[in-house]
């Protein structure tokens, strides 16, 4: 008989009580007072003399690298209560209360990174190739690196303290613009006004009149509110390219290329191949469109299901399936997977008051994840599930190292993820009890592949363009339109019946200034992926070991080094992204072969 699993997860194993814990007020209480003891220890530094110095640096590396985990488990467990009632008030205040704390801590960290640049050559050699440093001498290095290619401290320090009004605020005006705008929709003879996100929502209804009666309204709002956006998107570009002439930066793409700890070259070969092989979808949009009965597939037709097909499962058969899955891989990844289930790792009950959306949050203190959604019975929350327990074991296996060489980047930070959710997908298609069913699986599959080839080329493009321009001074809305559009075209070869001039001021990811050209780190993350499942299945049950080193190295080398060590591959050649981009493409000749019958 298969096991019954519990839908609610247990957060009491860390602290009792939930937002009212005791137990919570007091380790946020002793955070408190060993972050603000922090800096002296910092001082102390200064006197440590010759031999004695490996060892006080080391016990001071330590310690920072114990602060940083229980900040994180703090801020794992505030950010758990809240996604699991936005009610909750009491959590709220608690997340204040984390947002203070990690700020003293930053502020001691550039006390830290001031001392790491100050230290001589010579003696900097000798401390990070001491065995007491060594084990984080990547992360050393780097924030050596970095803080030498910055201004002057004193200079950053200003820079970051006028970047919270000057910068950061762009962001947080752009949300309250986004939060006030409102699509006009009519539904059961009655207008209603739908929030940005509701209004997305129906670009996923199988109505074609609906998604083009919503893109129609959508443009217009956008178009109404399009000075607002270009004002913020212009003056944080002037901000971030004023930023990076005083340091000296050349490029717009050094921060974002640095961040993800990759070269430009791999970032060219990648988009040169994908490029050269993206009119391998254009069938694949013919053949959609055909299937919705339309001439030509629309902008708003992208995310569109195919009709029919969808069937529902429960909980216990969804964690049966992938459990059983990610067996035929490797046994160990099944074993994980069944201990989160019976561990009540997972929050998915479907009640209200949840926050929407699914992410996986580590708390490193206890070794442990705990995974957030909504399951409603859609095999597409099936892949969910999967998706974050590949994130749960990617911690997982990284749990024993050093706090610093956890620390991954964005590009490689899907990498599990994707892996564990194209296990399961594959697996769908293969046991689907129809051909209807397969058919909407594999749409949802190249919907993705499109999304990661041509909709995220375009975005690159565009801000790319962008910033060429915005050298010159402000870049108006019409030409911002233009660029979109232009940018659009390019990537999605011409194929579409129109495009989505205003994305530029509908899509945030524009706007987030912790983290500039939020995209192409998306493609890299799916890409490397996939060509790393296309290894699993050429290799079999030895790949699961090389698997399991490979994610343990993604927080301490860089993407190069990674890839040539575990895969033996040079990613700034074209071989191994072309092999990932078929291994994504195969599955356009099993659609056009199943939908010929449709
Ligand atoms: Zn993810």
């Amino acid at each position: 008989m298969a096991a019954t699993y519990a839908m609610t997860w247990d957060l009491d194993v860390f602290f009792p009580g939930g937002s009212s814990s005791p137990e919570f007020r007091q380790f946020v209480e002793e955070l408190n007072r060993d972050i603000g003891n922090l800096e002296q220890r910092i001082d102390a530094l200064d006197s440590a003399q010759g031999k004695e110095q490996p060892e006080k640096w080391g016990d001071l590396i330590d310690h920072v690298q114990e602060l940083g985990k229980r900040l994180r488990q703090a801020g794992a467990f505030v950010n758990c209560l809240t996604a699991q009632n936005v009610k909750d008030e009491q959590a709220k205040l608690l997340r204040g209360r984390l947002t203070q704390l990690g700020a003293s801590f930053g502020a001691a960290m550039t006390q830290l990174e001031r001392k790491i640049l100050d230290t001589p050559e010579n003696e900097w050699r000798e401390l990070i190739n001491h065995p007491r440093l060594q084990p984080v001498a990547f992360s050393l290095e780097e924030r050596r690196r970095r803080a030498a290619e910055q201004l002057p401290p004193e200079q950053e320090v200003l820079v970051g303290d006028l970047a919270v009004d000057g910068y950061h605020a762009w962001w947080e005006l752009y949300n309250t613009v986004v939060g006030r705008i409102t699509i006009p929709f009519e539904e059961d003879g009655e207008v209603k006004r739908l929030s940005v996100g509701q209004a997305r929502n129906k670009f996923s209804s199988e109505d074609g009149q609906v998604r083009k009666t919503v893109f129609e309204e959508w443009q217009k709002a956008w178009q109404e509110h399009a000075d607002l956006c270009a004002s913020a998107l212009n003056h944080l570009g002037g901000f971030r390219l004023n930023l990076y002439r005083h340091r000296g930066w050349d490029s717009v793409l050094k921060e974002p290329l640095d961040n993800n700890r990759m070269t430009r070259e791999t970032l060219e070969t990648m988009w040169g191949v994908i490029d050269e092989n993206k009119e391998r979808l254009i069938p694949y949009f013919e053949r959609k469109a055909k299937l919705l009965g339309l001439d030509a597939l629309r902008w708003c037709d992208l995310d569109a299901p195919l009709p029919g097909g969808e069937k529902s499962v429960s909980y216990d058969e969804a964690a049966d399936f992938i459990i059983e899955q990610f067996g035929r891989f490797d046994p160990g990844l099944a074993d994980f997977a069944r201990t989160a289930f019976e561990n009540r790792w997972i929050e998915a009950e479907d009640r209200p008051n949840k926050r929407p959306g699914g992410f996986c949050t580590t708390f490193p203190v206890s070794g442990q994840s705990r995974i957030f959604m909504t399951f409603g019975g859609t095999t597409g929350n099936i892949s969910t599930l999967a998706h974050e327990l590949g994130h749960a074991y990617h911690q997982q296996v990284m749990g024993d190292l050093p706090y610093w060489s956890q620390l991954y980047a964005m590009n490689v930070a899907e990498t599990a993820s994707t892996f564990a959710e194209m296990i399961v997908t594959d697996a769908a298609i293969r046991h689907a009890s129809s051909d209807a069913e397969r058919l909407g699986l594999l749409e949802e599959k190249l919907q993705r592949a499109a999304a990661f080839f041509m909709d995220i080329r375009a975005r690159f493009l565009f801000e790319t363009r962008f910033y060429e321009e915005r050298k010159d001074g402000p870049v108006s809305v019409d030409r911002l339109n233009q660029l979109m559009v232009d940018a659009q075209r390019e990537a999605f070869a011409d194929a579409m019946a129109d495009y989505d001039p205003t994305f530029w001021a509908s899509k945030l990811h524009f706007y987030i200034t912790g983290q500039p050209f939020y995209n192409f780190p998306y493609t890299f993350g799916f890409l490397f992926s996939a060509g790393i499942y296309g290894r699993a299945k050429e290799d079999g049950a030895a790949f699961a070991a090389k698997y399991a080193d490979l994610l343990r190295d993604t927080g301490r080398m860089t993407v190069e080094d990674l890839a040539a060590r575990h895969l033996g591959v040079d990613l700034r050649r074209p071989d191994f992204w072309q092999s990932a981009v078929d291994q994504v493409l195969s599955d356009v000749d099993q659609f056009l072969r199943l939908s010929e019958k449709a």
